[in-house]
């Protein structure tokens, strides 16, 4: 029988209300369960949010510098526990064991993180207009803050938004991917076992439904979604009529520019990584590769003798380089992103194809996928596949490749491969993403610095870095009038 997990509120591990469960199994060996979960209600959310606003009378008034000890502590502990959580990972969401090391490791590393910003929080003082008078600014915590995080970073991602919350004195209540359960219960035991007091952060599974609660329930005061740019619009509507403050981090179709003088080497490691790691189902994945016309031909032959030779299978298995995507759904939109390519009159130069034989006949496993022959009109280049197909898009000068890196709805991620300086410079001006990489593939976050993108992909906030801090806190003014009498500002000193 499949094991049995539960959610964890107010420091209780608890069955939903309604007792109803759902099941998750690993998506490249179908017939293995990961266990059955709570199918969580607005019942559910409602003690969740209840035991978190009981516990932010205490968390909040903690010394901050104390609350960045117990993250310090998580930290150590997602370190003993890297292994196995990245195991545990990989069992549940098929991104190969590699990987899943490094999203504990960005775990780990934005705990530390979060813990030094603790001793930091900076507010400012500036001088006042009036004589005798003190002004500064101070901040002061949210209070009860609902985390809903996708199934591709199930370990990091929701570490990018509970950390900087609960170092600046909110708690949380945390509602992880439907895709990826288990890890998220795996690390909120972290959090226990590290001493985190309870209802400091309270974990609720299910799927969208009870996401759907948590962002519209009245004593949750901001929202920090990461997801697609579909569920953050319905997100942002309910946070707009309540008046909420919300974070949203959404889809990508993120373009790698490669100029006639760039290393090709380096560039076809990059594309390797960027457009086939993770399988694809990164928001920052490369899923447009924009060429010069005299490097193409030669570029995309590289690409396609390399990517033939990925490795694909089980990511717990010695060896395997690529994943399955998550579940039947992903394949059933990645193939039919597949055929509208090929309708638009795309060409297929690699895979195209289900990944079949042997064991990968019991996981949803697709071939390396590269469209060349794309314009920039066609669906494959303008909307999200979010799975291991790469668009290539042929181009004659910097600027017709600039336009078209930016001729989409969304702006996440961006990379430009060449040798002159100048040409990098004006990209990072130029091109319309939150991230640029120069010489670099689309992906790779690092925990100190800021994260998001422009357009349809974000709504102005940040991730990671010292920009989350300013999310997560309210500015408070304050004045000190120490002049002994009534003093006016624009009346007394004009
Ligand atoms: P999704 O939008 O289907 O689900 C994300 C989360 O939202 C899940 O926990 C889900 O249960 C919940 N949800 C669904 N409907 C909801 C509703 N009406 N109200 C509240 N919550 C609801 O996305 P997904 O398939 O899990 O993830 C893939 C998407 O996430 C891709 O578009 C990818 O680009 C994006 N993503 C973005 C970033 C980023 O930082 N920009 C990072 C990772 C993934």
């Amino acid at each position: 029988m499949a094991k049995r997990f539960q959610n964890y509120i107010g420091g209780k591990w608890l069955d939903a209300a309604s007792d109803a469960t759902f099941t998750d199994i690993n998506p490249a060996v179908n017939d293995d369960v990961v266990g059955e979960f709570p199918l969580s209600t607005p019942d559910d959310v409602d003690s969740a949010v209840s035991a978190a606003r009981t516990a932010f009378a205490t968390w909040s008034r903690l010394p901050a510098p104390e609350r960045g000890e117990i993250l310090r502590r998580i930290g150590d502990v997602l370190t003993e526990r890297k292994d196995e959580l990245a195991f545990e990972m990989t069992r549940e969401m098929g991104k190969p064991h590699f990987e899943t090391r490094g999203d504990v490791q960005e775990a780990i590393d934005t705990a530390y993180y979060a813990a030094s910003e603790t001793r930091r929080m900076f507010g400012h003082t500036v001088p006042s207009e009036l004589p005798n008078k003190f002004n500064m600014s101070i901040r002061r915590p949210i209070g009860v803050i609902g985390v809903i995080t996708a199934w591709n970073f199930p370990v990091a991602v929701p570490t990018w938004k509970m950390f900087p919350a609960i170092a600046c004195g909110n708690t949380v209540v945390f509602k992880p991917s439907e895709d990826a359960p288990h890890s998220g219960m795996l690390l909120v035991k972290a959090f226990i076992d590290a001493g985190l007091p309870k209802g400091v952060v309270n974990l609720v599974q299910g799927a969208g439904e009870v996401g759907a609660a948590l962002v519209s329930h009245p004593d949750v005061n901001a929202v920090s979604f990461t997801g697609s740019t579909d569920t953050g619009a319905r997100i942002a509507e309910t946070c707009g009529a309540m008046h909420k403050r919300v974070s949203l981090e959404m889809g990508g179709k993120n373009p790698m520019i490669v100029m006639d003088d760039a290393d090709l080497d380096l560039v076809l490691d990059g594309i390797l990584w960027g457009a086939f790691g993770t399988t694809g189902q990164r928001c920052t994945a490369t899923s447009r590769l924009i060429v010069h016309e005299d490097v193409h031909d030669k570029l995309v032959d590289m690409l396609c003798e390399a990517a033939t030779n990925l490795t694909i299978g089980y990511g717990n298995d010695a060896g395997v380089e690529m994943g399955p995507v998550i579940n039947e759904k992903a394949i059933d939109k990645v193939m039919g992103y597949i055929e509208i390519g090929k309708d638009e009159g795309a060409t297929v130069r690699l895979g195209g194809k289900r990944a079949t034989g042997g064991k990968l006949d019991n996981g949803f496993f697709i071939q390396p996928t590269v469209f060349t022959g794309v314009s920039r009109h066609m669906r494959i280049a303008r909307e999200e596949i979010f799975g291991p197909v790469l668009s290539v898009i042929k181009i004659s000068s910097y600027d017709e490749a600039v336009s078209i890196a930016n001729d989409v709805p969304f702006g996440l991620s961006s990379s430009i491969y060449t040798r002159d300086v100048a040409l990098a410079f004006r990209a990072m001006h130029d091109i319309e993403a939150g991230i640029t990489y120069v010489n670099g593939p689309t992906i790779g976050a690092e925990a100190h610095m800021p994260f998001g993108g422009v357009k349809q992909t974000g709504n102005g906030h940040r991730e990671g870095g010292w920009e989350v801090f300013d999310f997560y806190t309210e500015t408070k003014t304050v004045y000190v009038d120490y002049s002994g009498k009534l003093q006016k500002a624009q009346i007394d000193n004009t």
